[in-house]
């Protein structure tokens, strides 16, 4: 078997041109340009990466797109002040802060700050609280909205089917796992704890993983004609390794080739390939729905708060 690729970068891209229409038609029937602030603390190489797609994915998409940098050093109470000058700028209808924060600044306290209805990825414990009792009216998380968006690509239904999310973390795995709940999946959480993984794992008709560990999820893992969402991105300049794993892919090699680096998933693809219904690629999967989803939940929060809708 051969599975179907879930060309993420496509979907997504298709999801940006519709959040761009919305928002045109928006600017023309009501006359406001939904906004989207990113505030990053520090200047972890990573960040600045992932700040600048989504400042530039949202300029892109005719938003009004805000980034607001701070120095590493920056104190709680000085933090709080810059969250709170967009929590009441009219302008804005998304805030999102870049994670991981430097040590020594509580997340929790931080992420509370953001106005609710402006919390663009979903990170304030009230809407941690709203997702996990499966109210509506929540905003979840931009990586598992775009994770749920390629499953129900696939066309595969979730109600019923068993759905493993390897992975805990309160920003892709508990998330996800509260969207598979609710769309009747039953769901089994994995961890570094869990015993005897592939076994959990290839019981899995929908086998979400995101652990942070390169090619980890290798076939065994896999239970044949699954659905494989693979988060994982993990950066690589080993060539050796990049020619062994992906020796019939060449395009990947070539793109190593031409950047010195690539990424590698958590899944071993090629032997997902072979053995999934329908897989997700790195990069070019998850990574690109994310922001789409970003942009779709700044939409939504800007209709919300404008139009009552
Ligand atoms: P975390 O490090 O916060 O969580 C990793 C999870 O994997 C933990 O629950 C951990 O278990 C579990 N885990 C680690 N090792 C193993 C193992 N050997 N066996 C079983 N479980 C294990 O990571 P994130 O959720 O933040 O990210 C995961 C991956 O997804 C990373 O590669 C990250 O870069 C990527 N990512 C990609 C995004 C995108 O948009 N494409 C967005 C966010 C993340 P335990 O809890 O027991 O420690």
């Amino acid at each position: 078997m051969t599975a179907e690729i879930l060309n993420g970068s496509e979907i997504a891209k298709e999801i940006r041109k519709k959040v761009g229409e919305e928002a045109a038609d928006l600017k023309e029937k009501h006359g406001f340009v939904p906004g989207l602030t990113v505030i990053q603390v520090g200047d972890v190489p990573e960040s600045s990466a992932y700040v600048r797609m989504k400042e530039k994915a949202a300029k892109k998409a005719g938003l009004l797109s805000r980034a607001v940098k701070l120095p590493s050093d920056i104190s709680t109470e000085d933090l709080l002040k810059a969250i709170d000058e967009q929590n009441n700028d009219d302008d804005i209808d998304g805030i999102l802060v870049q994670l991981p924060l430097p040590d020594g600044i509580d997340e929790i306290e931080i992420l509370s700050a953001v106005k609710v209805e402006k919390d663009v990825d979903g990170f304030n414990p009230y809407n941690v609280g709203l997702l996990s009792i499966l109210n509506d009216g929540f905003i979840a998380p931009a990586t598992p909205v775009g994770i749920m968006e390629l499953i129900h690509r696939s066309g595969v239904e979730i109600k019923g089917k068993h759905a493993v999310m390897l992975g805990r973390s309160n920003i892709v795995g508990k998330p996800t796992a509260a969207l598979l709940l609710k769309e009747h999946a039953t769901v089994t959480i994995c961890h570094s704890r869990t015993v005897d993984l592939p076994e959990v794992t290839s019981s899995a008709d929908i086998l979400v993983v995101a652990v942070g560990r390169p090619l980890m999820v290798t076939e065994e893992y896999i239970k044949n004609g699954a659905v494989v969402i693979d988060v994982g991105v993990n950066y690589t300049e080993d060539e050796e390794k990049v020619k062994e794993v992906y020796k019939d892919h060449p395009e990947f090699i070539e793109t190593f080739k031409k950047k010195g680096y690539n990424y590698f998933g958590d899944v071993h693809f090629p032997q997902g390939l072979k053995k999934a219904g329908w897989i997700t690629p790195v990069p070019g999967g998850v990574g690109p729905m994310t922001i789409a989803s970003l942009l779709k939940n700044t939409l939504e929060l800007a209709k919300r708060r404008r139009l009552n809708r």
